[in-house]
């Protein structure tokens, strides 16, 4: 953020930068970015598949898992690996109407695509019933929940999560949705359990405490600090109260117009740091969490 603030001003001024920005930042080896938006998509992106892969590595970093809310993204992983050789890109799938809601063909598919890239599997996210609801739209949502139950077709998904050793990470649903689901998919034997963007929910302190002591990643993103929604202060906070083992540190770029996922990213650690998070702490939440979770070493 603030990078971007003295570079915006630098050039309000007329100040011709000697070096970029970017090239002033720390390196980003062994960085794995879980969150990252890429085209094709239906909405507008900065980048394609192919184009923030070969920015990725150039940049140096280990890998990249290519979230889309509405289509698979296991087949656009191999791909762009098949271009750019030497970093890892995942795949996976939101539930949300597009794919058929909560699908389990559709994850059952994702699995058996040849390449092998599909590894997350995202509960409905922009068809969320917790996100259209404050969201205040009025359209049919895909529910995780009927009645304070699970929805029966979450079952499926859950043992094919587990039997696959995919990431079940919670889309948008509520933080009451989150504790419930937690259980029912440790249940059924998932181990990886990501809260995707966990603080956006607003969840209370006794509820992300209760989702540290279910040992599940809370994921934090730049594009949140970029918005103003959080700033490095909260992200700080969490991580000294709850451990940053319990977390993991994600762009959630690709938006058109907003800076490319790098970027964010080392935005991210230089504003942690600013707020005194160690390196090492910062070290597990982008490095080793994001590799635990997709089954690489750390
Ligand atoms: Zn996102």
């Amino acid at each position: 953020m603030r990078r971007w603030t003295a570079a915006g001003a630098a050039a309000l001024i007329g100040v011709v930068l000697v070096q970029p920005a970017a090239a002033q930042t720390t390196s980003l080896a062994g960085v794995i970015d879980f969150h990252v938006h890429s085209g094709p998509d239906s909405r507008p992106r900065s980048v394609g598949d192919l184009e923030i892969a070969r920015i990725a590595k150039r940049a140096g970093m280990r890998g990249l898992v290519l979230k889309n809310h509405f289509t698979m993204t296991a087949d656009r992983a191999w791909l762009a690996m098949q271009e750019v050789p030497g970093l890892e890109i995942f795949g996976g799938v939101a539930l949300n109407h597009s794919v058929g809601g909560l699908n389990a063909e559709v994850v059952r598919q994702m699995v058996a695509f040849s390449g092998g890239r599909g590894k997350v599997v995202w509960l409905p996210t922009f068809d969320a019933e917790f996100w259209m609801t404050r969201a205040g739209d009025p359209g049919a949502f895909v529910p995780v929940m009927r009645g304070g139950e699970m929805d029966p077709a979450l079952g499926e998904i859950f043992d094919l999560v587990a039997e696959h050793d995919l990431v079940l990470a919670m889309g948008h649903s509520s933080p009451e949705e989150v504790l419930a689901l937690i259980p029912e998919a440790r249940a059924r034997g998932v181990e990886q359990i990501l809260v995707t963007h966990g603080l956006g929910q607003s969840p209370t302190p006794d509820q992300l405490r209760a989702m540290a002591d279910h040992d599940v990643v809370i994921e934090l993103v730049w594009l949140a600090v970029m918005n103003g929604q959080f700033s490095y202060a909260d992200y700080a906070d969490a991580i000294r109260e709850y451990g940053a083992r319990h977390f993991l540190l994600a762009s959630d770029l690709g938006q058109a117009g907003n800076p490319l996922h790098p970027d964010g990213l080392n935005a991210l650690m230089d504003g942690l740091r600013g707020e005194g998070i160690s390196d090492a702490d910062i070290d597990v939440m982008i490095r080793d969490n994001p590799a635990r979770l997709l089954g690489l070493d750390p």
